[in-house]
């Protein structure tokens, strides 16, 4: 590991917890309340065994269900608690959240591929080495925003996904491509 430790920014939805289908909608939803919640098994390993290597986590993750009117604020900041309870239950270490509540058209600075929310996280831990620092998610907005700011960056993903020729289509590259978050930190802590 480099001599600063690095800051891993994970998206929320797809990497820490199950996303909920919705065959009325192109895609999945985000759960919008404490119930809906369901992180996947081996998170909390993982976010333990990152936490004890040194890393910094924190969570960048674009919100938009309560500006589109689908749940409330109250409920929305809830279902993220219960993620956070889970997803660090043997011990891991989010340092902090960082959450856009906007939607597409609302043109903000921090929905991804934005890098407003990186900036933010950034800005609150400057310690950590941004050479050493990866954004890893699920889609492809994920990965163009961290590489937007300089980041490594993890596509988490099946190998036929969508995402990946989306950025290949960009010319963007994703530094990792795995299909899980268990696939990530076994690449990054065996090097
Ligand atoms: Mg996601």
């Amino acid at each position: 590991m480099a001599a600063r430790p690095g800051l891993i920014v994970l998206d929320r939805d797809g990497v820490l917890n199950r996303l909920l289908p919705n065959p009325a909608e192109p895609r999945p939803d985000s759960p919008m309340r404490p119930s809906q919640v369901s992180v996947f098994d081996w998170v909390p390993a993982v976010l333990r065994e990152l936490t004890d290597a040194g890393f910094g986590l924190a969570i960048a993750s674009n919100q938009p269900a309560w500006a589109k009117g689908k749940t409330t604020r109250a409920d929305l900041d809830a279902a993220h608690a219960e993620v956070l309870r889970l997803a660090t239950a043997d011990g891991g270490v989010i340092l902090s959240s960082h959450v856009c509540y906007h939607r597409a058209e609302d043109g903000c600075a921090c929905r991804k591929p934005a890098v407003g929310l990186l900036e933010e996280a950034f800005a609150r831990h400057a310690r950590f080495d941004r050479a050493a620092s990866w954004m890893v998610g699920d889609r492809a907005p994920d990965v163009l925003a961290g590489a937007a700011f300089g980041l490594q960056t993890a596509l988490l993903a099946e190998a036929d996904s969508p995402e990946l020729s989306d950025l290949e289509a960009r010319g963007v590259r994703p530094s990792f491509h795995g299909r899980d978050l268990r696939d990530f930190a076994r690449f990054l802590l065996r090097r």
